[in-house]
């Protein structure tokens, strides 16, 4: 079993499998975690660009509540890595009457998500958090929703993995395939071929051009998103805080990590200074203090974005031993936990549940191979 591809999805991937006693190779072109998985805010927040229950939505609320007992059973098996993960809230908040009703509009469906909701004026916005603007007319507050540290998340799984026999090869890219009767049975890296009796892509946007060399489209795109960290001043808030044109998450090192822009501009990585100022300006939209705060770093990664803003996951089309995990977009952290278990289960079941055939990477593409 080989699995291309070490993010934060490659790696939940691999230590679930481990967890059923199958132990894979897994496979990055760079090092395990660092890009998108590395560049994320943490936020763990199914109703964050909320409209009503869908797919994606119950995705994201099964993820997040399998996070407490994976971060439970993480500190078994990686005690020396703290992940970082609260239950401190997402506020969301509104500077107008429109954005409010937006805001409201979600709370109907309270019962339906098993989630609470709660609608604040922009008085007690401030009372919650002193420090956001008086311009705030009113918010919501979802107090499971949360954050984690996703770069500690991610190494504390890679380490969990890697004690139950999943062995990581990183600088070691998946360059092509080789096939047989509608099967890859062995994987070309420049460290020579690795055989496979399966294989998961999970190479983020990356997965594209490599599920191409197998003749299939799998239509991720690089998502570019631009962030900043702020600091030199007490922390300014306690919850995350989410605005229609910015967030700002508090981190446990006593930054505030704002983010973020969302560009489709290809795999272009590098910070702009119009990006920035973007990020900038919404930061200070919401905390006006953050103003004379000092700017730590900036940064910038590449979203796995998909055509219909589902994830791509399940078995790649036209061949009987690739399975796809990609497409996250603005929620691969939190949808590691959920996705490394359907992934897993599906492999082990050789068959997709359920739970994965809003995802299905048939939906897009019919394969040129057979
Ligand atoms: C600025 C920003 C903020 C974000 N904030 C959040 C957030 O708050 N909450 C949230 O849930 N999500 C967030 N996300 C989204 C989240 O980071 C991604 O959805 C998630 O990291 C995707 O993980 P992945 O493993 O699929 O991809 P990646 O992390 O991109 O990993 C793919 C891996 O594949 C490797 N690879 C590429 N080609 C090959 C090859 N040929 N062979 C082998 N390996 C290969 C790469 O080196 C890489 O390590 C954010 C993203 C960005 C950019």
């Amino acid at each position: 079993m080989v699995v291309a591809g070490a993010g934060i999805i490659g790696c939940a991937i691999a230590y679930e499998l481990s967890r059923r006693g199958v132990s894979c190779l897994l496979l990055d072109s760079r090092r395990a975690g660092m890009a998108a998985t590395n560049a994320a805010a943490g936020i763990l927040a199914p109703l964050a660009e909320f409209r009503r229950p869908d797919a994606l939505v119950h995705l994201g609320l099964a993820s997040l509540r399998l996070y407490p007992e994976w971060v439970e059973r993480l500190r078994e098996q990686a005690p020396e890595v703290d992940v970082e993960f609260a239950r401190n809230g997402v506020l969301r908040v509104a500077f107008d009457g429109e954005e409010m009703a937006e805001l409201r509009a979600g709370l109907r469906y309270q019962a339906e998500l098993g989630m609470e909701l709660i609608e604040l004026d922009g008085a007690t916005v401030r009372e919650v958090e002193p420090r956001l603007s008086p311009r705030i007319v009113g918010g919501v507050l979802c107090p499971e929703e949360g954050q984690v540290s996703n770069q500690m998340f991610t190494i504390a799984l890679s380490r969990a993995a890697r004690k139950r026999g999943v062995r990581i090869i990183e600088s070691c890219p998946a360059l092509g395939f080789r096939a047989r009767d509608g099967r890859v049975v062995a994987v070309r890296t420049p460290q020579g071929e690795f055989a496979c009796d399966r294989l998961v892509l999970a190479a983020g946007p990356w997965t594209r051009p490599l599920a191409r060399k197998l003749g299939v489209d799998v239509p991720t795109r690089p998502m570019r998103g631009q962030m900043l960290a702020m600091g030199g001043m007490v922390t300014p808030i306690h919850a995350v805080v989410w605005g229609a044109r910015g967030y700002l998450v508090p981190r446990a090192n006593g930054l505030v990590f704002a983010g973020a822009t969302v560009e489709d501009v290809g795999f272009r990585l590098r910070t702009t200074k119009a990006g920035l100022a973007q990020v900038r300006r919404a930061a200070c939209e919401l905390v006006p203090q953050l103003r004379h705060a000092s700017e730590h770093f900036s940064w910038v990664g590449l979203r796995p974005g998909s055509p219909d803003g589902l994830p791509i996951m399940g078995p790649l089309p036209g061949w009987e031993n690739v399975t796809v995990a990609t497409g996250h977009f603005r929620n691969g952290i939190l949808l590691a936990p959920i996705t490394g278990q359907l992934i897993a289960q599906a492999i082990l079941d050789g068959r997709p549940g359920e739970a994965l055939a809003p995802f299905d990477p048939g939906r897009f593409t019919l394969s040129n191979t057979s």
